[in-house]
């Protein structure tokens, strides 16, 4: 069994920042980059609004600067995933691949969380052509135009609160005859004048061959069948953190989401911190975890230190 001084899970903003912070510790950091190696911007085009890069940076090549930054620091990043871990003793153990056994003295669970999507295809088809599940990444490839989106929560809302400010009109595409999102967030959408809230609507058919054209959609009390022009098509029906593997003995959230003490990484269980989406579900920016990231290898440090002094 291989035994390893910091065991990192996940490979976005959070998970690679955590590698350069814990190579630079001389923790040894052993990497496992999960199913999709680089996280949500791999499938982002380009990322605006991360400090540094004054001319915009492609989401995959900002995430290979990461990854050379952290292997050129010495940390160990491996492609493989974390399909179980048993945390119930210490040192820690992680299953990776379902086969090979690691006993860690500390975990950074970093695993981030996936974008829920419609599931037609043609939502499938012009992913990153029009079709995006962030506003904060996108919205501005899409000003002065006309843009949908789907959902009605506080992200939902939020983001076409964002959208109104940069596009001509926004269209809010919600499914029942009302929201979910908080009511001062309801109230902030509805007394938005250019944004039009089309309430009992569903997505029948994103339009358009090589980029987004528009949207049909269908009002699911009438049946009745609408087509907008539109250039951007936002869906924004929640995300689902990606923490199944832990849910046995690291506490959650009702949604979910790994609940870390306050002004920290610490999760429940000593040796496993928590950083990027997989604990936060409010912010989600790449910048916030990657200051998350920062901390749980900070965090991870010092309570390897702590442990070796108690011997
Ligand atoms: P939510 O789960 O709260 O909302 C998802 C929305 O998407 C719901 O309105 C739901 O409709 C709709 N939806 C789901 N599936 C479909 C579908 N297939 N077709 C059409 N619509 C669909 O997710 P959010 O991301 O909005 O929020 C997650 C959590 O984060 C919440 O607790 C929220 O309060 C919180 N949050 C807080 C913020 C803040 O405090 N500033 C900002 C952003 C999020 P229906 O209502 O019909 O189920």
């Amino acid at each position: 069994m291989e035994k390893v001084e910091c065991l990192i899970i996940g490979s976005g903003p959070a998970g690679y920042t955590a590698a350069i912070y814990a190579a630079r510790a001389d923790m040894k950091p052993v990497m496992y980059e999960g199913l999709q190696p680089g996280g949500q911007l791999t499938i982002t085009t380009e990322v605006e609004n991360y400090p540094g890069y004054p001319d915009g940076i492609e989401g995959p090549e900002m995430m290979e600067l990461f990854k050379k930054q952290a292997t050129r620091l010495g940390a160990d990043i491996r492609f493989g995933m974390a399909t179980s871990v048993d945390f119930s003793s210490y040192p820690l153990k992680v299953i990776v691949d379902e086969k090979l056994e690691i006993e860690a003295e500390t975990v950074i669970i970093a695993t981030g969380a996936s974008a829920k999507w419609l599931g037609i295809p043609s939502e499938e088809r012009l992913n990153g052509s029009g079709v995006s599940a962030c506003a904060v990444c996108d919205g501005f490839f899409y000003r002065g135009k006309d843009v949908a989106i789907v959902g009605a929560g506080d992200t939902a809302a939020e983001e076409a609160s964002y959208l109104s400010k940069i596009c001509n009109k926004v269209y809010m595409i919600v499914r029942r005859d009302e929201m979910r999102a908080s009511k001062a967030m309801q109230h902030r959408v509805e007394n938005t004048p250019n944004i039009e809230i089309l309430y009992n609507s569903e997505t029948d058919e994103i339009l358009g061959e090589f980029g987004v054209e528009g949207v049909r959609v269908v009002n699911n009390q009438t049946k009745e069948k609408r087509e907008i022009p539109i250039s951007g098509f936002f869906v924004a029906i929640g995300h689902t953190p990606n923490t199944q593997i832990f849910k046995d003995f690291i506490e959650l959230d009702e949604q979910g989401y790994i609940i870390t003490q306050p002004g920290s990484s610490k999760t429940n269980i000593k040796g496993v911190f928590a950083c990027g989406d997989a604990q936060d579900k409010v912010y989600r920016q790449a910048i916030t975890a990657a200051g998350t990231g920062c901390m749980a290898a900070l965090d991870a440090e010092r309570f390897l230190g702590h442990h070796k002094a108690l011997g």
